[in-house]
């Protein structure tokens, strides 16, 4: 890539030459991946306090690369959200877990599928008639999926977002607020949102047995949910300890390496099978 210098002339620039070569391979290996099969969902269950049932999993993209292994979604997840290639790989993560959710209706097993939602898919005005097309394809019901929506993602452009997220809850769509806690949401806007739960996010939970600030931060966010008629779950729960505190703050829900990682369909079907739950 060439840019022009203050003096006219056309300099070249290595380092941001092999940066956008980089990025153009990338997204072309995206697109491969998408044509090849090569993402896949995997399944972390959420317990529900009340009763330790598990009626619901979070669905977390994997990128299983034929020489690579096995690529997390930090390491392609934000750059597809930058190009722009996060519309294609939303759209195909609803229909690979409502293709999923059919699967498992079949098998009676009636796990509610949440997916992760970004905040360039809520700038997107169609999003809400690409639910509404592929829910229609798959017979689903409402209640198959939940959508997971970051705080920081509804405050880039809040009144689109209300938009979307509205028409969403008209198809019968449960939300939740993921990451609560590390963005910038007033209270005043957040009684405005359609969302039915609060996901506190894992930086709290992580260390709140050890950290009385963390712990204290907990506390408030499951009060003030509940206050306002929502339901909160954490994230992040790894341990025993953690998890009975959680239970006695009145928690309604968590979700971590203690209970499980997350799991390919066919490890998770007989991970239930075999475990208690
Ligand atoms: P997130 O939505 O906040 O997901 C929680 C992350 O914490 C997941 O990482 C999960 O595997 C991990 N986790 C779960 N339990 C524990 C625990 O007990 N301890 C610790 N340390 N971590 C735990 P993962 O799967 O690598 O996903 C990272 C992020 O990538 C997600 O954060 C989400 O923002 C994004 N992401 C994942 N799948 C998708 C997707 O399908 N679409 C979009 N747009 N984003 C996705
Ligand atoms: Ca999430
Ligand atoms: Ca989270
Ligand atoms: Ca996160």
């Amino acid at each position: 890539t060439a840019k022009r210098s203050n003096s006219g002339y056309v300099v070249y620039d290595p380092a941001l030459k092999a940066h956008t070569q980089q990025n153009l391979s990338l997204l072309a290996e995206l697109r491969h991946a998408i044509e090849h099969d090569e993402l896949k969902l995997y399944y972390q269950p959420k317990v529900k306090l009340k009763d330790n049932t598990i009626s619901e999993v979070e669905a977390l993209i994997r990128w299983i690369h034929p020489k690579r292994g096995v690529i997390p979604p930090d390491q392609f997840i934000p750059f597809a959200e930058s190009t722009g290639f996060i519309g294609i790989i939303t759209e195909w993560v609803i229909q690979q877990a409502l293709h999923q959710r059919r699967a498992w209706q079949e098998k009676a097993l009636p796990l509610t599928i949440s997916i992760n939602i970004s905040a360039r898919d809520l700038l997107n005005p169609k999003l809400p008639s690409v639910f509404s097309e592929l829910m229609n394809r798959y017979q689903a019901e409402p209640h198959w999926l939940s959508l997971e929506i970051t705080e920081s993602a509804i405050m880039t452009d809040p009144k689109s977002a209300l938009e979307v997220l509205n028409q969403l809850r008209i198809k019968g769509l449960r939300m939740s607020i993921d990451d609560f806690g590390t963005g910038y949401s007033s209270l005043a806007y957040l009684k405005k949102l359609p969302v039915n739960e609060l996901k506190i996010d894992k930086s709290f939970i992580t260390d709140m047995e050890n950290n009385p600030d963390d712990a204290v931060i907990v506390r408030s966010t499951i009060d003030l949910g509940h206050n306002m008629g929502l339901t909160v779950i954490a994230e992040g729960v790894e341990n025993q300890a953690t998890w009975d505190a959680l239970a006695h703050m009145g928690c309604d829900a968590i979700q971590g390496y203690f209970v499980s990682r997350p799991l390919a369909a066919e490890t998770l079907e007989n991970w239930l099978q075999t475990s208690h739950w």
